[in-house]
């Protein structure tokens, strides 16, 4: 179910230090991806729906009103991030256009942009993001668990393959464009295995991606209700391990530094070789272990 709703303002500021970017812009609220592990099922806490999944609303008028906070005197041209709640390219993208406008504003207006996303439709839009790179800056990540197509149909079923996400990376090599690899989130027992982090840690060295993040899965209400009710039903064998791990009764630390060590060592055997960064701050700042 899609509803039009409109925005007063397209731009949220984020105080953070620890984020390589000073504001949020969100196109649509809920995403169609179904990721089952999506943190942002709070965010439709705030509306008359907690169907996340299923009702999407769409900022119809996001961007006149996005040009109206552009084009103040005030404006900093600080990085933006486009999505930090809802994929930017999901389905109704195909239909809506938002993102082409949107990248046009900012090539206009001089402002860098950082977007992550799950859906190969971003390669679209592929020449407005190089060109936003020459004129202020674009950084596009991937965010990618698995190359197990069964396992990914399960875990983000309307998302486009984890191929179809590393074609991005490589269509982006050899531009300005700062391309990197989000490997988030890792779950427990089902993508942390030393064999799959190798399959995505070779991709995108392959991809010549500029950065690998990892991050383990992190569980809040409410989506640590809605992920171990997914896990009692499609992997019912996984079930009291993910409920000792979350509710603290396993060996977290242990578990960490498993993890954490199979991350070090393959980094160091898949190295990668970053562009210079366009933005103060980069996302390999991001400390997620
Ligand atoms: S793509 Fe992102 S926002 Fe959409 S469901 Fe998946 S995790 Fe949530």
């Amino acid at each position: 179910m899609y509803k039009s709703i409109t925005c007063k303002t397209a731009l949220n500021h984020l105080n953070s230090n620890y984020l390589p970017y000073e504001w949020d812009l969100n196109i649509y609220r809920g995403c169609l991806h179904h990721c089952q592990y999506c943190y942002a099922l709070y965010s439709h806490n705030y509306l008359n729906s907690g169907d996340f999944f299923g009702s999407i609303y769409v900022k119809e008028n996001i961007v006149e009103v996005l040009e109206t906070q552009l084009k103040k005197q005030s404006w900093k041209h600080e990085t933006i991030n486009l999505g930090g709640v809802t994929d930017s390219y999901q389905a109704i993208e195909t239909v809506k256009k938002f993102m082409p406008e949107i990248l046009r504003l900012l090539i206009k207006y001089r402002t860098p942009i950082s977007i992550s996303t799950k859906s190969k439709l971003l390669l679209r839009d592929k020449e407005l993001f190089e060109e936003l790179a020459e004129v202020a800056g674009a950084h596009v990540a991937i965010s990618v668990t698995t190359f197990d197509e069964e396992l990914r149909k399960k875990i983000e079923p309307a998302s486009s393959t984890t191929t179809e996400r590393f074609k991005i990376l490589e269509a982006f090599k050899g531009t300005k464009v700062m391309a990197g690899v989000l490997m988030m989130p890792i779950l427990p027992y089902l993508t942390d295995s030393e064999e799959n982090l190798r399959t995505l840690f070779k991709s995108a060295r392959e991809a010549q991606a500029d950065y690998v993040v990892p991050g383990l899965l992190n569980l809040r209400q409410p989506t640590k209700g809605h992920f171990l009710n997914f896990i009692k039903t499609t992997f019912p064998e996984l079930y009291t391990a993910y409920v000792d791990y979350y509710s603290g009764k396993a060996d977290k630390k242990a578990y960490r530094q498993t993890v954490y060590g199979r991350i070090s060592k393959l980094k160091k055997e898949y190295p990668l070789t970053p562009k210079q960064r366009p933005f103060p701050r980069g996302p390999e700042q991001l400390t997620l272990f």
